[in-house]
């Protein structure tokens, strides 16, 4: 029998594979007594999966070794000692024959002891070794629960990931190749974890709470990113029915491609430039250049996120150096590190916060941490030698704020002007507009900044009080209220009326029922996930700039949220149904 389960649809595509249930951490601990006789099973149990993590990190290891550097080899090796080490082990064994429990749970105890002595050491380095005894308890763990998760990836066999979270250091460690579809238990449309999944152009399902209680690992899913429906055990007919839509979809997204080498212009003649929101070097393998403006995001954290210890300045230098080169003469936005909140580093553990997307984030922990402040920046003032960066800061939400960022950028550039280091004299200082205070001090901020871009998945989060990873909530998180849609408005006004840039870099600017709204309020730069630039593209190229004037002049003087996004949803799939039933 079919069981039909509803997420939030979080990235587009169909895809058609068996699910693989992944334990990403060690949350969730099966305990249980075990009798005397069975103590000698769980030390078994135990040491069969010191062995399987041992492989796959051995493995690993191999398949990365020429992509990372020798710092980070070292990690491995340290990772492989801890778990050869003799005391590691032996503590392991006697918590299950003293306390009679499960090989888990005395996994869990020694690496939590284990982890604590790291962090309490004086020593910054050593405290970092927390990290890897974490994430070495992580993949015994793994290897003790989910051992069919690498008989899967084993084989070689296209796979759907389950998981309560997708993490950027998943992202790392799975066999991508394969990777075809993407459902979390948690989070929701906004959530960095579809954020990734749309930026590896996978389709993707959120908040589908049940999926790792009801689903088996290697149980045949259909997973559809559109409609947020996941079936698994389909019956013929499902197979039917979603093969046929997965086949449509495909001939669509090859036709709505062509535009990629049509002008970016509205119907009458107003250029947009569209630009592509990045996670990693990596991604830009699958931006066709020619498609797109430039970078308008490259989010700087994600590959701190994938690795096990901060990138040096030359790491960085050269990650940013790459992104260079592949733009040409296109501008690349590096955003500084946005850390905190829903996007932790493993090996840079901070405090507990009640609220953390109100604490200690984004820029507040760069101007907390001038180190790494300004190794990012000279990092990126190096690269910027080579064509056109611009600097971009996060969670911005005072002008002391950014007079601080430019009195270090200023610093900085002075120093390497003495130095003689190559670097762009002039790179450009942008603000993100994610925190509404800052929207409301504009005429303050734009006299300090060279450009803007808005932040729409926080912004919307902080002016409507609603988290943008709650289920719960998800209803309530509407980017077409009618207070985003003035404040927006209010910003592209006051951005011309000074004469600087603004973009749009949130995921609307890949909404294609926003782009007519985003047009007619004024933005004409929209950053967005690669996956959504042709159909965004399309319906620019469609619309005059005038019908979307008018349209959002009617939308302004609507009190509901539905009523907006109604009126745009119609104006676009007007377009699309006529793109649909041209030639
Ligand atoms: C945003 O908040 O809109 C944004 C682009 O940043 P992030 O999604 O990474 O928080
Ligand atoms: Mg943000």
């Amino acid at each position: 029998m079919s069981l039909k389960l509803k997420g939030v649809a979080a990235a587009p595509g169909i895809a058609i594979a068996p699910l693989v249930r992944f334990h990403s951490d060690m949350d969730f601990v099966p305990t249980r007594p075990v009798g005397e006789h069975e103590i000698p099973r769980e030390s078994a149990r135990l040491t069969e999966a010191i062995t399987a993590a041992s492989k796959s990190i051995l493995f690993l290891r191999k398949e990365l070794e020429t992509s990372i550097s020798a710092q980070e080899v070292k990690i491995y090796d340290a990772q492989l000692a801890l778990l050869h080490d003799e005391t590691f082990k032996s503590d392991m064994l006697s918590v299950i024959e003293k306390d009679q429990v499960n090989a888990e749970v005395a996994l869990q105890q020694v690496v939590d002891r284990y982890e604590k002595v790291f962090e309490d050491m004086e020593d910054v380095l050593m405290r970092e070794r927390a990290a890897d005894v974490r994430d070495v308890g992580r993949q015994v763990m793994a290897a003790l629960m989910a051992k069919e998760r690498s008989v899967y990836i084993a084989d070689g066999q296209d796979y759907i990931f389950a998981a309560e979270e997708f993490l950027p250091s998943d992202a790392g460690i799975v066999d991508r190749e394969h990777l075809c579809g993407i459902v979390t238990a948690r989070g929701g449309k906004y959530t960095h974890g579809a954020i990734l999944a749309r930026s590896l152009g996978i389709p993707a399902l959120a908040a589908v709470e049940a999926v790792l209680t009801k689903i088996e690992s290697g149980t045949p899913v259909i997973l559809d990113g559109e409609s947020g429906q996941l079936i698994a055990n389909p019956d013929d007919e499902d197979y039917d029915v979603y093969r046929r839509r997965k086949a449509e979809q495909e001939e669509t997204d090859r036709r709505v491609f062509e535009v990629r080498f049509l002008p970016s212009k509205t119907a009458d003649g107003e250029e947009v430039r569209l630009l592509a929101n990045v996670e990693g070097t990596r991604d830009l393998g699958q931006i066709e250049n020619n498609l797109v403006h430039g970078i308008g995001l490259f989010r700087t954290e994600f590959a701190f996120m994938e690795r096990r210890q901060f990138p040096t300045e030359d790491e960085q230098a050269s990650m940013y150096q790459r992104a260079i080169e592949w733009a040409g003469d296109k501008v690349v936005t590096f955003r500084t590190l946005d850390i905190g909140g829903d996007k932790p580093l493993l090996y840079f553990r901070t405090p507990e916060e009640r609220n953390p997307v109100l604490g200690w984030r984004g820029l507040r922990i760069s101007l907390d941490w001038p180190d790494l402040f300004y190794t990012q920046i000279r990092a990126i003032l190096r690269a910027s030698a080579g064509g056109h960066a611009r600097i971009l800061l996060p969670m911005v939400t005072s002008v002391s704020e950014l007079r601080r960022c430019r009195e270090v950028l200023d610093e900085i550039l002075s120093d390497m002007k003495s130095s003689g280091e190559p670097h762009d004299t002039e790179i450009e200082l942008g603000a993100m507009i994610e925190v509404p205070a800052l929207a409301h001090v504009l005429d303050l901020v734009l006299p300090i900044v060279d450009f803007l871009s808005v932040g729409t998945n926080d912004l919307v989060q902080y002016l409507l009080a609603v988290d943008r990873d709650n289920p719960r909530v998800a209803d309530l998180y509407s980017p077409y209220h009618p207070a985003v849609l003035r404040l927006l408005h209010q910003i592209a006004e006051q951005a011309a009326a000074f004469g600087k840039p603004v973009s749009i870099c949130g995921e609307i600017a890949g909404d294609h029922y926003f782009t007519p709204l985003l047009l007619g309020l004024g933005f004409r730069e929209l950053s967005m996930a690669p996956v959504f630039l042709p159909r965004v593209k399309l319906i620019a190229r469609t619309i005059s700039a005038e019908r979307c004037r008018e349209l959002v002049a009617e939308a302004l003087r609507m009190s509901e949220a539905r009523a907006i996004r109604m009126l745009a949803k119609e104006e676009a799939n007007k377009i699309w149904s006529e793109f649909l039933q041209g030639e």
